[in-house]
């Protein structure tokens, strides 16, 4: 079987990969490079817990990927590129007693589900993450959840699909897709690729790839931006911390990546003032020592998001030889080794997971 995959952000590049391990012969295309789209700027924290409890059909997904995440970490050993990958779990820290009330109603709910979660009050905070400002009330330790260095991901997505003879080709924009009774055909440019499926993993552009007799999805980029800190007074926090207006995530490099804004300027992928400042603002309110923390960097990428939260995976209907694999907004990185899996199998096996039907890129059209 030959497929081609559109888009080498970390959820093309896990298909072809999954794809490529199963045998079948794949090229992928970008109009870019490898995690040049929403994926280089990701957080990748894995957080189903503290990201979808108020959705059940995304926490579903998530938890289930979440679950996925070893064994698809230890396949891509063989790939040789170094990934970081922690299960230290998430702390999420209360600033004021409203926001300690709701996280301790948040552990109520996670021990009514048996996940373990654990309260702690200021001193054993203080303990526990000393860098947190002292007058937090308290926080919120949930053990399951982690995170991995996105781009690694795909580096070695990438580098363990070419083991596999996968192919990737780029910068080349596909522009249409068209299914017909024996093959899907992408035009990309003065090119055409002829393959026995289309996997369209555009993420926050998906719409711009025309799928011929198929509505285009009501994806929309909501811009994050993202400040990465390098960390010079003293110890970095030692986990992921979650506060009530920023994410921080400790990389072994002695870096912090602090996250993110919530943007709805279409595909501007600019990074703003406002938007730095609100970063480092509320990093600071968090970690008394972020003030003097040096900015290494800047990231700035598009989430693709579709109205009900929720991707798209799956066959069109109406062009079944062609995939969507897109609109994985807030939680692609943790999506990833499920969609992966959801997609060759269904490719490759011929099986349709039950949640197939819930995520289905038609339910649009309904
Ligand atoms: C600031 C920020 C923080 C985030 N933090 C987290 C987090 O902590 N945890 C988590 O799980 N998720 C997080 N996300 C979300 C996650 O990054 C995305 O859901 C995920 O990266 C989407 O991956 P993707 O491969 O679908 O899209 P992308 O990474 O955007 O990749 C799409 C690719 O398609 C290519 N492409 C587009 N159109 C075409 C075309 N016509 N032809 C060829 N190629 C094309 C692009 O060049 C790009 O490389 C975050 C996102 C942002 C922006």
């Amino acid at each position: 079987m030959k497929v081609v995959v559109v888009g080498a952000g970390v959820i093309g590049a896990s298909i072809a990969d999954a794809l490529a391990d199963r045998g079948v012969s794949v090229t992928v295309l970008d109009m870019r490079g490898p995690a040049r789209g929403a994926t280089q700027a990701s957080a990748g924290i894995l957080a189903p817990y503290l990201e979808a409890h108020d959705h059940p059909a995304l926490l579903d997904l998530t938890s289930r990927s979440l679950s996925l995440y070893p064994a698809f970490m230890e396949k891509l050993a063989a790939a040789d590129v170094p990934v970081e990958f922690a299960r230290t779990g998430t702390l999420e820290v209360a600033l004021d007693d409203e926001e300690a009330r709701r996280l301790q109603g948040m552990k109520a709910w996670l021990d009514a589900r048996g996940v373990e979660a654990e309260w702690l009050d200021s001193s054993a905070l203080g303990e526990r993450e000393p860098t947190v400002h002292p007058s937090a009330r308290g926080g919120l330790f949930i053990a399951a959840h982690g995170f991995v260095r996105a781009r690694a991901l795909v580096a070695a997505l990438v580098a363990h699909a070419k083991m596999s003879g996968a192919i990737f080709e780029m910068p080349v924009e596909a522009a249409s897709v068209e299914s017909s009774r024996d093959a899907a055909v992408v035009r990309a440019d003065d090119r055409r690729y002829e393959a026995d499926a289309v996997v369209v993993a555009a993420g926050s552009w998906s719409k711009r790839v025309r799928v011929a007799n198929v509505a285009a999805l009501p994806m929309r980029p909501v811009r994050g931006q993202l400040v990465h800190l390098t960390w010079t007074d003293g110890e970095l926090p030692r986990r992921v911390i979650w506060g009530p207006r920023c994410y921080a995530v400790p990389w072994s490099d002695r870096s912090l990546l602090v996250g993110a804004t919530m943007e709805d300027v279409g595909f501007d992928e600019e990074p703003t003032v406002a938007g730095v400042q609100a970063m480092t603002t509320a990093a600071s309110s968090l970690f008394p020592a972020a003030a003097s923390a040096r900015i290494e960097a800047i990231r700035v990428g598009l989430r693709p998001k579709l109205p009900d939260e929720l991707p798209a995976i799956g066959r069109y209907a109406r062009a079944p030889r062609v995939i969507a694999a897109s609109g994985h907004y807030r939680n692609g990185v943790l999506l990833t080794p499920l969609t992966a899996a959801l997609v060759s199998g269904l490719l490759v096996d011929g099986v349709e997971d039950p949640v197939l039907a819930q995520i289905s890129p038609d339910r649009f059209e309904r």
